[in-house]
C-alpha cells in the first residue's frame, strides 16, 4: 500500500484495521504520518512511539511502503525549472518550480499526458497516457522539499494533465498536501486550474466551506483556462467547449465559493496572434466576465515545437491589456519563465513518448 496515497483519516483507518488487534490505531499512525511528511522519512522502528512496540513498527512497514520516484532529469532556465520523475512503469511525470519571491511555487501534474486535446498545447500531443495516483502527485511536493530541499509553499495544478478528470486523486493529494500535521500547505495557497471541466468545478467546489469546524478547505483558489472571448473561437482552440459551453462555465464560476474579500477566480487567456488577440476580442471577454469576481492573467504564448500558433508582439499584448482594463476588467500580464526549458505554461509534455503515442492513438477528448 502506497503510504503517499492516504490522507490522514485514511491512514489512521487502514493501521486500525491492520493493527487493531494489538490495541493500536491512531496514535501510531499519527507519529508516522507527521515524521513522513515534516522529515520525508518512513521509519517506524525509529519512532519513540514505537519503542515499546518493535513487532507492530516491522508489521507496518511490511503493510505499507515509500518510495519516491527516482529523479529522471532536471532542465532548467535559470531560477525556473523543471524536473522529471521517473514512475513505477517506467513513464514520467513532470513538475515545475517558479521562484517566488520569498518561496517557491510548485507547478505539478496530474496525469500522464492529457485527453482535453486543447490546440495550442504542448502536453495535449502526447495525448492520453494514464491518471497519477495521489502518491504520486504528493510525491512531487516530497522530493522538490525533501530532495531537492526547495521552500515550496505553493501548489498549482497547472502541470501536465486536467485535474477535474482525475478528480479523487487530486481532491487526496490536497488532503494531504493541507494537513496541518504534514506538510501544511495552506489551501488558499493552492489553485487547481481547469480547462473548464463544468462537473469538476461542481464537486470541488463541494470541498470549500467558509466554516472552519466543517473540516472543509476555506480558500482554495480555483483558476479556469478560458483562452477564448466566444464559443465560436473557444470551441476551434478547446474540444472542451463542445461539452460545456461558455454560457455552462459561467455559471458554475458564478456558484464557485469566494469566501475571503481577497479571493477571486482567476481566468486564464493564452493569447495567440490572430485567434484571439484583437482589441474586440478584449471587448468581448470583458462582458463575458460582467458580474464574475475574477482576475484575466495574459499569457502571451510560449512557442511549442511545431509553429502552429505564434505569440503576439509586445505591442499587441499590451494593447489588449490596456483595452481589458479600460473596460473594468481586472488583469495582468504574466511574465513568461522557463520556455527556454520547455516548462512554460502549455509547454509540458515527453516529446519522444509524445511522437509515439502520436503515431499509435492520437488526442482524443473523452471525459469521464
Ligand atoms: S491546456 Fe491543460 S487541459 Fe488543455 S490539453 Fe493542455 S494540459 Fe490538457
Amino acid at each position: 500500500m502506497d503510504i503517499l496515497s492516504l490522507p490522514y483519516d485514511a491512514l489512521c483507518r487502514k493501521f486500525a484495521a491492520l493493527h487493531g488487534k494489538l490495541g493500536k490505531g491512531v496514535f501510531h499512525a499519527d507519529a508516522v504520518f507527521q515524521k513522513l511528511y515534516r522529515d520525508g522519512v518512513f521509519d517506524p522502528e525509529s519512532l519513540p512511539e514505537f519503542v515499546a512496540n518493535l513487532p507492530l513498527a516491522r508489521s507496518a512497514k511490511q503493510h505499507f511502503s515509500f518510495a519516491l520516484p527516482p529523479l529522471a532529469g532536471k532542465q532548467g532556465d535559470g531560477d525556473t525549472f523543471k524536473f522529471l520523475l521517473r514512475l513505477h512503469d517506467g513513464l514520467e511525470s513532470e513538475t515545475v518550480v517558479i521562484p517566488m519571491r520569498k518561496y517557491k511555487t510548485l507547478c505539478v501534474s496530474s496525469q500522464v499526458g492529457c485527453k482535453m486535446g486543447c490546440r495550442f498545447c504542448e502536453t495535449a500531443r502526447m495525448g492520453f497516457v494514464r491518471h497519477l495516483t495521489a502518491g504520486e502527485i504528493v510525491a512531487q511536493v516530497m522530493v522538490a522539499r525533501h530532495v531537492l530541499r526547495e521552500p515550496v509553499e505553493n501548489i498549482v495544478f497547472m502541470g501536465m494533465g486536467e485535474p477535474m478528470d482525475n478528480f479523487d486523486a487530486v481532491a487526496d493529494a490536497i488532503r494531504i498536501l493541507t494537513d496541518q500535521r504534514g506538510l501544511a500547505i495552506a489551501a488558499k495557497n493552492i489553485a487547481v486550474s481547469t480547462v473548464g471541466h463544468v462537473t469538476g468545478i461542481e464537486r470541488l467546489a463541494k470541498l470549500v466551506g467558509a466554516d472552519k469546524s466543517s473540516g472543509r478547505l476555506q480558500r482554495l483558489h480555483l483558476a479556469v483556462s478560458l483562452n477564448a472571448p466566444n464559443d465560436e473561437i473557444r470551441a476551434a482552440i478547446m474540444p472542451v467547449n463542445g461539452l460545456w459551453s461558455m454560457s455552462e462555465l459561467k455559471d458554475a464560476l458564478l456558484r464557485w465559493p469566494l469566501n475571503h474579500p481577497d479571493d477571486f477566480i482567476l481566468a486564464e487567456y493564452v493569447l495567440l496572434e490572430g485567434v484571439n488577440d484583437a482589441p474586440e476580442h478584449a471587448l468581448m471577454l470583458a462582458e463575458y466576465l460582467r458580474g464574475l469576481n475574477a482576475c484575466v492573467n495574459l499569457i502571451p504564448y510560449n512557442p511549442g515545437l511545431d509553429g502552429t500558433y505564434v505569440r503576439p508582439s509586445p505591442e499587441r499584448v499590451t494593447e489588449f491589456f490596456k483595452t481589458l482594463s479600460d473596460a473594468g476588467q481586472y488583469c495582468r500580464i504574466r511574465g513568461t519563465k522557463g520556455d527556454n526549458a520547455m516548462a512554460a505554461c502549455g509547454q509540458l509534455g515527453n516529446r519522444a513518448l509524445s511522437r509515439s503515442l502520436r503515431q499509435a492513438q492520437g488526442p482524443v477528448l473523452e471525459v469521464t
